[in-house]
């Protein structure tokens, strides 16, 4: 799909033919502009040449059938992986990615490890979210919940990324509710400073993964340059401005960040939040390279000491590893 040009093709045109344009592609999810019907035909394959609708894709199911990770060729041959995650009960979450690999290296992260290509455009961020959009349409389902957890660092790219929420948001768009969008940061400062100001009511969750400095530095190389004091500076006055409840992620891996001691050093760590809106999401490490998960019981005791120094906490459900489509296994290949 290639839309970079559609604004072009149809500048000289009364303004209601891009909406409608518009309408047709993110509402009726049509993927060949012979299906615009009530565009004239002359059009329609000027549109086709120029701005073609069909995504070239490769899809892979997991074994339980709950996630489906498709791999999205770009105009210029790169590759980019989303994930849709069936949770039951009608519910559908989109993971999506925002750039070509990530620059940010951490040291447990697939993508990290792919270095850096390029950012994703908004269009192109959206055009994984229309994939799954066609392929639930199908079924009479629809997405609910968009994640910017995929590929790549959203605070890198922050034009483009608050961009494609613009489209996903809009009525004329996917009309995904603010609510339902999450973008997941390792603690970029100045994209921290400028989501606080935006009057979207979108949902933010903090990469945290460690309780201490040099801890996370070695996780996370880019900790030197957005220290724990600062990203927590940072994040109290967001929630200041915002009064939105934020989500902290912590990784368990075996015998790094998850003893006893660590427990409590975090919760004493995320006293420092204050307004206190925030809950601890764990996540159990999907095994990419260097390290071990933690095992169930260690995860349970940790939870238990953040319970009772009165943290809440959350786990993450894990979806997708045999198919590479769990958290930061996207690496752009199958
Ligand atoms: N760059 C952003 C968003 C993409 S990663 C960020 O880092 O927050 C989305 C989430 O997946 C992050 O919380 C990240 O820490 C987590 N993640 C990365 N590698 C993982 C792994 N091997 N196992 C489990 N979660 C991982
Ligand atoms: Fe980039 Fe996030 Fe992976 Fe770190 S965890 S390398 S920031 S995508």
């Amino acid at each position: 799909m290639n839309l970079e040009r559609l604004e072009n093709i149809l500048h000289s045109e009364p303004k209601f033919r891009l909406k409608q344009a518009r309408q047709t592609i993110f509402v009726d999810l049509i993927s060949d502009w012979n299906q615009a019907t009530n565009f004239p035909l002359a059009w329609r394959e000027k549109l086709n040449e120029d701005c073609p609708l069909e995504i070239k894709a490769e899809t892979l199911i997991s074994q339980p059938g709950n996630s489906v990770k498709a791999l999205i060729y770009l105009p210029d041959g790169l590759k980019i992986e989303t994930v849709l995650l069936e949770h039951g009960a009608g519910r559908n979450t989109v993971c999506l990615s925002s750039q070509v690999g990530c620059p940010l290296g951490c040291l447990f992260c697939a993508t990290g490890k792919t270095g850096f290509k390029r950012n994703l455009t908004a269009l192109e961020i959206v055009e994984q979210a229309v994939y799954f959009a066609r392929l639930l349409k199908k079924e009479g389902r629809q997405i609910n919940n968009i994640v910017f957890m995929g590929m790549g660092e959203p605070f890198l790219n922050y034009d483009n990324v608050l961009g494609a929420i613009k489209i996903l948001n809009d009525k004329d768009g996917l009309n995904i509710g603010a609510r339902h969008i999450s973008i997941s940061t390792i603690g970029v400062i100045s994209s921290l400073k400028k989501l606080a100001k935006e009057p979207l009511q979108i949902n933010l969750a903090l990469s945290l993964h460690a309780p201490a400095d040099d801890l996370r530095s070695k996780l996370i190389p880019a900790n030197k340059k957005y220290p724990l004091d600062a990203v927590m500076e940072e994040l109290n006055n967001y929630l200041e401005q915002t009064g939105r409840r934020v989500m902290i992620e912590y990784l368990m891996i075996d015998k790094f960040n998850d003893d006893k001691e660590q427990a409590l050093e975090l919760a004493t760590l995320l006293k420092k939040i204050q307004p206190p809106l925030f809950f601890v999401n764990l996540i159990a490490y999907n095994p990419t390279a260097g390290f071990r998960p933690s095992p169930a019981k260690r995860i349970f005791e940790f939870k238990k000491i953040l319970r009772d120094q009165g943290v809440d906490v959350t786990e993450r459900y894990r979806f997708g590893q045999d198919i590479k489509a769990a958290c930061g296994q996207l690496a752009g290949n199958k």
